[in-house]
């Protein structure tokens, strides 16, 4: 059984333009010591998900559907019962290490008080855990780091920090969102690692978001593709790499620079993505397709269908055979 399952998920926000819906019927599901790639480009709804099932949203949004934590619904659960499991059962890392770390408090404070809420570890031995999670992020002299305050630190320590915190309590869940962006590929190394050691050590399903497809390749079971608030494509990733079903995946493939002729310019998806406040009726992909047919361009929207390949499936109207003739070609593969 899936440790973590998201089903149907609807995320509205309101804004004085009108209600944007940034998450519109997601379903994923990850299975204990597996990793689930999440990918898209900037505003396809991969946050907003992240955020939904971490129970992190803000007053003006709404949210309906179903999202099981080993089986327990936290679609609904009151904002107590979502505190004891955060951190401790399901943690996140963001991309931006300020959202979960306190300017004004020293980290050594911020991450026993992590370790204390849970109850976890007992009193006496939190010092010893903190500078245990700073060694195991990489920070050298722990001890001495855990006098430190946030901004004392540079940007790279400051990621690994947050990452000590939501590995403290070794959740069985881990949500990381763009966990390397901003970091040197040394280091970037060293966290991927460190979330290799977490699904090794104790089991734990792991959702990566990220737009790094080379990352994926590396560390992912499974991988979902986003665009417009929307899965359009999710499969095992050798079968994603090998043979993409929908023309979204096409052209993110395609910008890959491995997967580009020597010489050659790196790929761009002409267009921009849709407004998630007045999407396109039918495919949102439709505006940016290149094989986009009359029938894409009104609703309702191709559903996401098997494609008979294992678990894999894609929401695209074009048929299985054309799909597959026009990956090889689209991607750079048949070139
Ligand atoms: Fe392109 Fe139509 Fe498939 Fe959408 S449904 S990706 S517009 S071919």
């Amino acid at each position: 059984m899936a440790l973590l399952e998201i089903q149907d998920l609807r995320t509205t926000f309101r804004t004085d333009e009108g209600p944007v819906h940034a998450v519109d019927g997601v379903s994923l599901s990850v299975e204990a010591g597996r990793v689930l790639g999440v990918v898209g480009e900037s505003g396809c709804g991969k946050s907003a998900t992240a955020t939904s099932v971490m129970g992190l949203l803000p007053r003006t949004a709404t949210m309906s559907g179903s999202i099981r934590l080993d089986g327990r619904e936290l679609v609904g659960a009151s904002e107590r019962e979502l505190r004891g499991i955060r951190g401790a059962e399901i943690a996140m890392i963001f991309q931006d290490p300020m959202a979960s770390l306190n300017p004004v408090m020293r980290i050594g404070w911020q991450l026993e008080e992590a370790a204390r809420l849970h109850g976890r570890v007992p009193r006496a031995e939190l010092r010893a855990r903190a500078i245990e999670a700073l060694a195991t992020v990489g920070i050298p002299s722990p001890e001495e780091r855990l006098r430190a305050y946030p901004h004392e630190l540079s940007g790279g320590m400051r990621q690994r920090v947050m990452i000590a915190m939501a590995l403290i309590n070794r959740p069985r869940v881990l949500i990381a969102d763009e966990p390397t962006t901003a970091l040197d590929v040394t280091t970037q190394a060293q966290i991927l690692e460190l979330m290799r050691d977490l699904r090794r050590e104790v089991d734990a399903a792991i959702v990566l978001i990220t737009h790094d497809l080379g990352v994926v390749a590396e560390m992912c079971d499974e991988v979902a593709v986003m665009y417009g608030g929307r899965v359009v494509e999710r499969a095992p990733v050798d079968e994603l790499f090998a043979r993409p079903q929908h023309p979204y995946t096409w052209g993110l493939l395609a910008s890959l620079p491995g997967r580009n002729l020597a010489g050659e310019r790196l790929h761009q998806i002409p267009g921009a993505p849709p407004s998630l406040r007045t999407p396109p009726p039918g495919c949102r992909f439709a505006p940016r397709c290149g094989h986009a047919m009359d029938v894409c361009r009104v609703d309702p929207a191709p559903a996401l269908a098997p494609t008979g390949r294992g678990d894999a499936a894609a929401a695209c109207h074009l048929d299985l055979a054309t799909r597959d003739r026009l990956a090889a070609l689209e991607t750079g593969e048949g070139a």
